[in-house]
């Protein structure tokens, strides 16, 4: 497959972008290659500025639920843009796109901003203005956005770039954020019981998806639930990659919803704009009620709940019923199931951790399975990067980096999903050499 236009659309990139992108896992780091630069997508095809079209496992990023260019959602965003780009006003889509949010998880009031760092960063305020503590605890591997305080051992790029965190994250920030191991019921214990009265929350993926998917051991969320309740610490959940995408209801839908529990701040993004730029943070109106302009813990966004970013998430949340969640898991289990017999008849040794409609493979971990960030990153990663190229000359887009889920969407039908199994087995065998 040639890549001369991709190559030059990249070299004139680097030119004025520092690496040619504006996020890093885009620039193929760890998979090589000439990254594809996109010129269109359409259901579950992305093509490229070549005309190349590949079946898109990425969906960007997640948003992407009911596939690309979806005529609803498009139409709703061209009715939006008639009417204006944005007004720095309040505009009733919010109200409408928050009582969407509020009709799938029990949350009573929902602020919206842009990503779902904002999100994140502003739920870390608003748990310390909470609470009057300072320390927040995280996990290895769990990535939730580039605030300074949460680059610690981070998942997604940084855990591509195999990145300790950040340059320019001070030790201040640094030393505030406490990172304990994914599953690891003893370790967090011993956090708090040596500094329970000083821990403002834990935060965590409502299922880890950022050092590839890493299931919560049975219990484990409630666990998270009863021990920040325990010690007067806030649960922060952070659904901004599951959040109305792993199901109807999210990560929570796994676990926190039939256990019959809830977390105290709720984190939003990628699904509730549709791919346009929106995400939220939520939660009780008590706790949600200390944000500015009623309470003290100051947030703020010029673009935040934009006409244009809350017509493309009302068209997606609200077309996205039974029939969209069921065509979603049917695709991903094709998939997953397409994944495991490639992978079993090249003889390469695998396991495949799965989150709801999401999922991700780790090569080499078959005996072990992989519950914690030292499992993923100890696994036979340079297995990913032939895999990644052979799916990609043949016409499949996968996530460039194995610490990351793969996507589908409900236009992934049955064409596309057979493009993909086709490509599957010389990539297996790519990857098993
Ligand atoms: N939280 C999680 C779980 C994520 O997966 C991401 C992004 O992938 C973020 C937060 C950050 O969101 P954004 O990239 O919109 O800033």
């Amino acid at each position: 497959m040639t890549t001369t236009t991709n190559a030059a659309a990249f070299a004139a990139a680097q030119q004025v972008i520092p690496g040619g992108v504006d996020s890093p896992v885009r620039a193929f780091g760890s998979v090589g290659g000439t990254p594809r630069f996109m010129a269109s997508a359409r259901g579950a095809y992305l093509t490229d500025v070549e005309g190349a079209e590949y079946v898109d496992l990425v969906c960007s990023w997640g948003p992407m639920l009911l596939g690309h260019n979806d005529p609803r959602v498009v139409e709703a965003v061209h009715a939006a843009v008639d009417r204006g780009l944005s007004f720095g006003t309040s505009v009733e889509g919010e109200t409408e796109l928050a009582r969407l949010i509020a009709s799938r998880v029990p949350v009573e009031r929902v602020r919206f901003v842009s990503t779902g760092t904002e999100a994140t960063m502003t739920a870390l305020r608003l748990a310390r203005g909470v609470t009057g503590r300072n320390l927040i605890v995280k996990f290895a591997g769990c990535y939730h956005g580039h605030s300074d305080g949460l680059l610690a051992a981070a998942g997604s790029g940084v855990a591509t770039q195999a990145l300790p965190g950040s340059a320019g994250v001070t030790e201040a920030a640094a030393s505030e954020t406490i990172v304990v191991d994914y599953n690891d019921r003893a370790a967090l214990g011993a956090v708090f019981a040596e500094k329970g009265e000083r821990i403002a929350a834990v935060i965590t993926e409502a299922v880890p998806c950022n050092m590839g998917v890493v299931e919560p051991a049975e219990g484990y969320n409630a666990f998270l639930r009863e021990i920040t309740r325990r010690h007067g610490a806030l649960l922060i959940w952070d659904e901004v990659l599951t959040g109305f995408r792993a199901t109807a209801t999210g990560g929570w839908g796994l676990s926190g919803q039939p256990e019959g529990w809830t977390p105290d701040i709720w984190c939003f993004g990628k699904v509730i704009g549709g791919g346009m730029p929106a995400a939220a943070l939520a939660g009780s109106e008590e706790i949600m009620n200390h944000l500015a302009p009623l309470g003290p813990v100051y947030q703020a966004g010029t673009l935040s709940g934009n006409p244009v970013a809350m017509a493309a998430g009302i068209a997606t949340l609200g077309d996205a019923d039974e029939s969209v969640y069921a065509a979603v898991q049917r695709a991903s289990d094709a998939l997953r199931e397409g994944v495991v017999s490639a992978f079993d008849a090249a003889g390469l040794d695998h396991s495949i951790q799965r989150a709801g409609t999401l999922f991700s493979v780790a090569f080499g971990t078959s005996e072990r399975g992989v519950h914690d960030y030292a499992d993923a990153q100890g696994q036979e990663v340079f297995r990913y990067a032939p895999f990644f190229q052979s799916m990609l000359e043949q016409g499949v887009y996968l996530p460039p980096s194995v610490f990351e889920a793969w996507f589908v969407s409900a236009a992934h039908d049955d064409a596309a999903i057979g493009r993909v199994l086709d490509a599957l087995p010389a990539a297996a065998r790519a990857a098993a050499a």
